[in-house]
């Protein structure tokens, strides 16, 4: 067998081990302002001689949906992951959406370990891991989060700390990132996996902005280890999940609409129920704010009439019924609500003042979930066919970055 064909796609197998990256909340201005500076030496080799591009992350450009459809190569339609977190029709409770009971769709990496490829996949959290290793056979799925509770059984490694020399990180923290990165190369050197998928965190994303220190010194760390990959003869492929923006107004405080409460205003109590797909145990760094939301409201309730009210608050950028959402979106109709608003790139949206923690936030809020943090970066370190060259910047979205690495890549 020399290609798999997954949801529609061929893939050919990995010609020579191929590594791919999604930097969580990586807003192609880190980027920029890094090479424009000088300070990330490995992502300037690969724009001169690979592929240096932008692309599109899913909406909701949250974490899990973008995660699915990089190793799907499909969007949330197709693999069934729409948010974080979801209204289960079945159950009529809100729960996290990391089970592999909710996927629709194989991966990637599944269909290559079923034609005996060697697949290892590291995230930074523990929430992705069952979702990205679902269906892979004799490979290697552990977090950095909960790497000191491996074993060969589960995650088809044990002893990760000792493998990588470090202790397991602070779950916010940028070594979380860092542990990712260094389990990855450790596991490089010793066994040349053909395919690895590294998946990190936006802690400093959502923290730092382009040009701090912060996230300097972790955009830094990160160009090291390209770099070492690179120079061990891997296929570096690097995108997002999706990028980030500062969501305060002029004195630095969030710019927040409170959907519930404008909807319980409106038209009452009880008639509409508000849901943020960002939503995850890890709160800490956005408070659950995002600019994504899903609405489900009772019968009685006029979707078109609230939904032109919701057009004029100041800061909605989009409001859409179910079908006109899951059909601009590709999302799947029966995981989201009645009705998806989407805020602007400077504003968030939340339930009610009470259901979010602000003093959490600490020097302000940036996060994600919108259009305005649809852009990512899509980078390769080296060249691509012709045909390949000429899809840049032509409706590619993140879901391509597999096709373009194992497919596109120009051997020498
Ligand atoms: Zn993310």
């Amino acid at each position: 067998m020399t290609a798999v064909t997954v949801n529609g796609r061929s893939y050919q197998m990995p010609q020579r081990p191929t590594v791919v990256v999604c930097i969580d909340g990586a807003d192609p201005e880190y980027f920029t302002d890094g090479l424009a500076r000088g300070i990330l030496p490995a992502l300037q080799r690969f724009r001169e001689h690979g592929v240096y591009a932008t692309a599109q992350a899913m909406i909701p450009s949250f974490t899990n949906p973008n995660n699915l459809s990089i190793v799907t190569g499909a969007p949330p339609a197709v693999h069934g992951i729409s948010g974080n977190f979801f209204l289960d029709p079945e159950t009529g409770n809100e729960v996290m959406m990391n089970e592999p009971r909710f996927l629709r769709a194989e991966s990637i990496l599944a269909a290559l370990s079923r034609e005996n490829a060697r697949v290892t996949i590291i995230t930074a959290k523990d929430k992705l891991r069952r979702l990205l290793g679902h269906g892979v056979e004799h490979g290697m799925c552990f977090s950095a989060e909960k790497a000191h509770e491996v074993t060969r059984a589960e995650h088809g490694i044990d002893q990760v700390n000792d493998l990588v020399g470090w202790e397991t990180p602070e779950v916010y923290s940028s070594e979380l990132s860092a542990f990712v990165m260094e389990a990855g190369l450790r596991l490089y050197e010793q066994q040349r996996p053909d395919v690895m998928y590294l998946s990190l965190t936006d802690y400093i994303q959502h923290k730092h902005a382009p040009g701090t220190p912060e996230a300097d010194a972790f955009y830094r760390m990160l160009d090291q280890y390209f770099s070492a990959f690179d120079e061990r003869g891997a296929v570096v492929a690097l995108t997002a999940d999706h990028g980030m923006r500062d969501k305060n107004d002029a004195i630095g405080r969030p710019c927040i609409v409170y959907l519930r409460t404008l909807l319980d205003d409106w038209l009452g109590v009880g008639t509409t129920r508000v849901i943020l797909p960002i939503t995850d145990p890890y709160v800490v760094h956005h408070g659950a704010l995002g600019s994504f939301a899903t609405i489900y409201v009772t019968p009685e309730v006029d979707v078109s009439q609230v939904g032109a009210r919701l057009r004029d608050v100041p800061g909605i950028e989009y409001v859409g019924t179910r079908t006109e959402a899951s059909q601009r979106f590709a999302l799947p109709a029966d995981r989201i609500g009645d009705m998806v608003v989407i805020s602007d790139h400077t504003t968030v949206l939340g339930k009610a003042p009470e259901d979010h923690d602000l003093s959490l936030l600490e020097g302000g809020l940036r996060s994600h979930g919108g259009l305005g943090e649809q852009m990512v970066p899509f980078v390769l370190n080296m060249p691509v066919h012709e045909a390949y060259r000429q899809r840049l910047n032509v409706n590619l979205c993140n879901a391509d970055i597999f096709d373009f690495a194992l497919n596109g890549v120009a051997l020498a």
